[in-house]
């Protein structure tokens, strides 16, 4: 018996987080050279930038979070796209949306998320119950097991 797990939300929703997480790098980098290099005329967007960087920082963060609750519980799984979601959209502040591509990721894991249904795979068992067997007592071939008599040597087989 296996348990299916939303694969697919949380791959979406792990690679929506990392791209946030690059997004949010990007704008506490731009904002630290801004802010460093080009005083004081850009300092101010600068310093912007950077605290920027750190809310899209937190919402890549809390996307990964929200990928790992959708797979740790079948249970959790909305919980887990709606966190996704949230924090997917809110990164467009602070992480440019993670370039965008990391905004539709983490919306399309979501509602993923959302929507999955945990469905049980029974593995079939296709081996047949093998019939019983035993050992001739006379010629000792294999013979089954209520057989009345040897089909090989011929000799009757008490039971
Ligand atoms: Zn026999």
């Amino acid at each position: 018996m296996t348990v299916q797990k939303p694969i697919d939300a949380f791959i979406l929703s792990l690679l929506a987080g990392i791209f946030i997480l690059i997004g949010a790098a990007f704008h506490i980098i731009v904002g630290e050279t801004l802010g460093w290099f080009f005083i004081p005329r850009f300092f101010i967007i600068g310093r912007s930038l950077f605290l920027f960087g750190l809310t899209g920082l937190i919402c890549g963060i809390l996307v990964l979070i929200g990928a790992f609750i959708i797979i740790s519980k079948p249970a959790n799984t909305k919980v887990g796209g709606i966190i996704v979601i949230a924090f997917s959209i809110l990164s467009i502040f602070g992480a440019i949306g993670g370039f965008i591509i990391g905004m539709i990721l983490g919306i399309i894991g979501g509602v993923l998320a959302i929507y999955w249904k945990p469905g049980i795979i029974y593995e079939v068992d296709t081996e047949i119950e093998e019939e019983r067997r035993r050992f001739c007592p006379y010629c000792g071939r294999s013979i089954i097991f209520d057989a009345k008599a040897c089909p090989y040597c011929g000799k009757r087989i008490e039971t």
